[in-house]
């Protein structure tokens, strides 16, 4: 029987039904367990606690499948798990709006380490932790149900890494019908790269701030830092705003951004394109004096986990200074993080930080979020990762 024993006085995550143990918590492992096998995780008593994912390589050592002693891992649970996820997806009403959404969200939905989003009729899937790798064929076998008509894999990043899973891309089952997807979210239309496009492809998690920015643009003129595919240049197009700058570094990326913009009936000229780095970019606008009414700052992920917090809060805090910079009086920054390891209150400061040393006086009017198809279960807050803030400075 494979077994983690934990250390005296480290249950209470546990207790509060969290659902990872970290390795620094574990007194002894009996059995041997190989990566992504089942363990009972017992206590220092010696009472049951859980049945977990055992993951040899990583900080998470284990991650917790199940909280009831009469249940198996196995088929079945898998099954439930992924219906249950589906179903409330469908509670929430998106489908009523769009045909791209998140099915399953990992930890939040009782899946660690399991990202499925549904484009149209096709399944992109990341496998990022050893239980659910152990699970693939099942989970792969379990997705192709219901009307769908494809599946891609995009098992990649720096959690698999830490998993100690190579990455792994690609069509895995049924025919994709082209390089890239056509998907809508209300008027809108996006093409979607699920092969080689950022994540699965598309940000669905911006879907509400796209809608949010949109209301904020007319008559702006709007600088979309790290547009990717256009999302928030789109929005800043339909909202009426005056003029759009869009900057990226990826050449890809910003190619795609404009067949979108052609897709919803905007003409590329519309915009300024900018193949570049935002930070030397912001830094050249500074210098030239040049001012926006309304920024986007979307950057990456800087900090996958809290140990890599502190460079991040200087890459934040150095974007958001310059925006501030940039701003016309009564000017508005919308700026994001979806940094894991930095949380709501600490992005605040940082934007507070960038503020102050930028010599403006700004006010947060909203505080922004990620959808309801993004989760996050109360026992979970890790699943909290993107934050956003609508900043206005005094004029
Ligand atoms: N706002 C986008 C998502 C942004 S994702 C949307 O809603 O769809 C982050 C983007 O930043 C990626 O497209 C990536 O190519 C780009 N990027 C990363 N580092 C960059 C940098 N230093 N300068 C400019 N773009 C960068």
């Amino acid at each position: 029987m494979n077994q983690l024993h934990l250390r005296r006085g480290r249950e209470r995550p546990l207790q509060r039904r969290h659902p990872w143990v970290l390795s620094g918590s574990i007194a002894r492992v009996d059995g041997k367990p190989a990566s992504g096998e089942t363990v009972d995780l017992i206590a220092a008593d010696g009472s049951w606690m859980a049945r977990a994912a055992f993951s040899p390589t990583s900080r998470i050592r284990a991650r917790v499948w199940t909280w009831n002693p009469e249940e198996p891992v196995d088929r079945d649970l898998l099954e439930g798990r992924l219906n249950a996820a589906a179903a409330r997806r469908l509670e929430t009403g998106l489908s009523r709006t769009t045909n791209a959404w998140r099915e399953v969200f990992a930890e939040s939905d009782g899946l660690p380490g399991l990202i499925v989003d549904r484009y149209a009729s096709i399944r992109v899937v990341q496998f990022l932790s050893a239980g659910v790798e152990r699970w693939r064929d099942e989970i792969l076998d379990l997705l192709q149900q219901g009307e769908v008509r494809a599946i891609v894999e995009r098992s990649e990043g720096d959690v698999r890494g830490l998993e100690g899973l190579s990455p792994r891309r690609g069509q895995i089952w049924g025919e994709v019908p082209a390089a890239e997807v056509s998907i809508n979210e209300g008027d809108r239309r996006y093409l979607v790269d699920l092969v080689a496009g950022h994540k699965t492809g598309f940000y669905l998690d911006q879907r509400e701030n796209r809608g949010m920015v949109e209301g904020l643009a007319a008559g702006r003129r709007v600088l979309d830092a790290f547009c990717y595919s256009g999302g928030f240049t789109i929005s800043a197009l339909a909202g009426g705003a005056e003029s759009v700058v869009a900057i990226d570094s990826s050449a890809p990326a910003l190619a795609l951004a404009a067949r979108n913009l052609e897709l919803n009936g905007f003409r590329p000229q519309q915009c300024e394109w900018i193949e570049g780095d935002v930070f030397g970019v912001l830094r050249k606008f500074r210098d030239e004096d040049r001012a926006f009414d309304l920024i986007i700052l979307d950057p990456p992920k800087f900090a996958p986990t809290s140990a890599q917090a502190e460079r991040a809060a200087r890459g934040y805090k150095d974007i958001n200074l310059l925006a501030f910079k940039l701003l016309r009086g009564g000017g508005q920054l919308v700026t994001f993080s979806c940094s894991g390891g930095v949380d709501p209150l600490l992005f605040q400061k940082i934007v507070a930080d960038a503020a102050l040393d930028a010599g403006v006086d700004a006010r947060i009017e909203r505080w922004l979020a990620q959808p309801a198809d993004h989760p996050v279960a109360l026992t979970f807050p890790e699943g909290r990762y993107l934050k956003g803030l609508v900043c206005r400075v005094g004029s």
